[in-house]
């Protein structure tokens, strides 16, 4: 047997059957596209000439495929199901916490240990010393591959039985990324219009990365605290300088799409009375979604 199946090489089920065989990992591999397992077998992969046949190949299944509709496609067959019995499945395809409870109940009802994953990198960092997975569901299996699965990722960091934790924390992160990611690129706009160098923007935001740390921990202590009442900076004062995002778009003639969005935000908080309070307390607003 090999010591680890993995099932999908698209960019990042490459990744991680590379770093693998960089390991020294005895390696069985499938995708539905078959061509693209070529440059694996190259280096000692072992290509399976179908799904079934790939679970039974290791102890340890990895499936990074689209979504887990993909995944789903061709683990629930019956051959495949069968097969699974006894093995453990580790899903690093991206899904909601629903799916990876579904997935969870799933797995446990063909015989299998099921492990739930979400990778915060991109394919380039597999196999890093700090580069994040997260894993969730029952810690025996997580344990007997641990040893395994850091050799993917140096930062893995196991979440608990919960089957969903991995997935609940990934789409807590995305959320954050959502953001980092418009505010870059508005950000870059506002360069681009009033003239100024947008990989200095970009420096810019990479010597703040400490401080925005510090924020995530400080504003995160608060919202699980409640305690919004002594605030270092109030919720108007955001709300302020957000208001000038839009105000700044006006007058360079710029996309103001995102501005406006967050500010309408940040002014309903204020009409709510939230504006003496911590910024953080925006999410009182986001828990009572305003009405269509
Ligand atoms: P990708 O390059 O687009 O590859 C998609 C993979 O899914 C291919 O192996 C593809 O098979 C397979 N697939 C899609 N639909 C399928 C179906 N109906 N049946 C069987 N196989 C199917 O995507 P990727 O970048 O490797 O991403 C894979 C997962 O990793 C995603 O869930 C993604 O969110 C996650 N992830 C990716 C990154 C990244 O930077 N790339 C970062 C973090 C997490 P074919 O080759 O046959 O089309």
């Amino acid at each position: 047997m090999s010591d680890v199946t993995v099932m999908g090489l698209g960019k990042m089920g490459s990744a991680l059957a590379e770093v693998l065989l960089r390991r020294e990992r005895q390696i069985t591999v499938w995708n539905r596209t078959g061509m693209k397992a070529e440059p694996l077998v190259d280096r000692g992969a072992v290509l399976a000439s179908s799904a079934a046949e790939a679970v039974r190949a290791s102890p340890l299944v990895i499936v990074c495929v689209s979504h887990y509709g993909a995944a789903r496609q061709f683990l629930e067959t019956k051959e495949v199901a069968l097969a699974l019995a006894g093995r453990v499945l580790l899903q690093l395809s991206t899904g909601t916490p629903r799916e990876a409870r579904e997935m969870e109940t799933w797995a446990r009802a063909q015989g299998a240990e099921y492990l739930d994953g979400a990778i915060a990198a991109w394919p380039s960092q597999m196999g890093g010393d700090e580069t994040l997975v997260y894993v969730s569901g029952a810690e025996a299996p997580f344990r007997r591959h641990e040893a395994l699965l850091k050799g993917i990722a140096g930062g893995l960091t196991y979440l608990g039985e919960a089957p969903a934790n991995a997935a609940v924390l990934f789409a807590a992160v995305l959320s954050y990324l959502a953001g980092h990611w418009l505010g870059i690129c508005h950000g870059a706009l506002i360069c681009e219009a009033e003239g100024f160098s947008v990989t200095s923007f970009g420096t810019a935001i990479a010597h703040l990365s400490p401080i925005l740390g510090a924020d995530a921990r400080h504003m995160s202590a608060l919202i699980e605290s409640g305690s919004f009442q002594d605030p270092e900076s109030t919720l108007a004062t955001a709300g302020g300088d957000v208001g000038r995002l839009v105000e700044q778009a006006e007058d360079a003639g710029i996309g103001s799409e995102f501005p406006k969005f967050a500010a309408a935000l940040f002014k309903r908080a204020i009409d709510a009375g939230y504006g003496p309070e911590e910024h953080a307390a925006l999410i009182k607003v986001l828990r009572t979604p305003a009405k269509a």
